[in-house]
């Protein structure tokens, strides 16, 4: 199967509400302007350096697709990510969110959507705040004072189990933070949108009540390596 047909097959048994990121780390710019004439919506990046590379290669395409940094951002890069992404789904501390909203308007923006990620599964090899729930309403208040930053979300990688049923405690766990965080109804705050679910558990996610999935392999095929 082409990754034509693999990205409209999935985006078909996927409901309409579930947005699909399409996760770029380690293709060429030919497949990722492939799934864009495909009727991709959303791109995904780990690397600064890679989505830099890869926005410029696509010239106007890139401005026809939403940008999201899913990888851990480092303080050093927030400068030149800002320009190229709609979304920043890792802000995981008060120390990255206010980094990131000193820098907002020099990029030329006013504002930049964020979603706090959350390491669901507490595992020290992954990014993300840990899930407690007294932290995470704390960092939520804090992001809805910084003038520049709209806190619109969660996101989850999910323990990288084998089996995608051992994640769905974890993914209804993340909905339910959410859940609580939505009904604050902070200021500048509009919890929308919850991200989790990859290729192996994403049909999980979403019965847990994901609304963004972010995709790889299941669209591309398997990586040949991990950078
Ligand atoms: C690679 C990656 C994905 C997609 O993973 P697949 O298993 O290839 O679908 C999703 N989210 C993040 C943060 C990733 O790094």
């Amino acid at each position: 199967m082409s990754i034509t047909e693999n990205y409209q097959r999935i985006r078909k048994e996927i409901p309409d509400n579930v947005t699909i990121v399409l996760a770029s780390k380690t293709r060429t710019p030919e497949e990722i302007i492939k799934v864009i004439e495909a009727g991709a919506t959303d791109i995904g990046e780990n690397y600064v350096q890679e989505a830099e590379g890869m926005y410029n290669c696509l010239g106007e395409k890139a401005k026809k697709v939403r940008w999201h940094m899913i990888g851990a951002l480092q303080k050093n890069k927030i400068n030149k990510a800002l320009p190229i992404f709609d979304v920043i789904q890792t802000v995981d501390s008060l120390r990255t969110a206010a980094a990131v909203d000193k820098r907002v308007e020099r990029a030329g923006k006013k504002i930049i959507s964020v979603y706090i990620e959350i390491n669901i599964g507490s595992e020290i090899t992954k990014d993300g705040l840990k899930p407690d729930y007294e932290i995470i309403e704390s960092l939520a208040r804090e992001i809805s004072r910084l003038e520049h930053l709209s806190l619109e979300g969660l996101m989850t990688m999910g323990p990288r189990f084998g089996n995608p049923e051992d994640s769905r405690p974890y993914f209804r766990k993340t909905k339910d933070i959410f859940e609580r965080i939505r009904a604050l109804n902070l200021p500048n705050v509009n919890m929308e949108t919850l991200s989790m679910g990859m290729t192996n558990s994403y049909e999980v996610a979403i019965e847990e009540g994901s609304n963004m999935v972010r995709l790889g392999t299941i669209v591309f095929g398997k990586r040949k390596y991990e950078n």
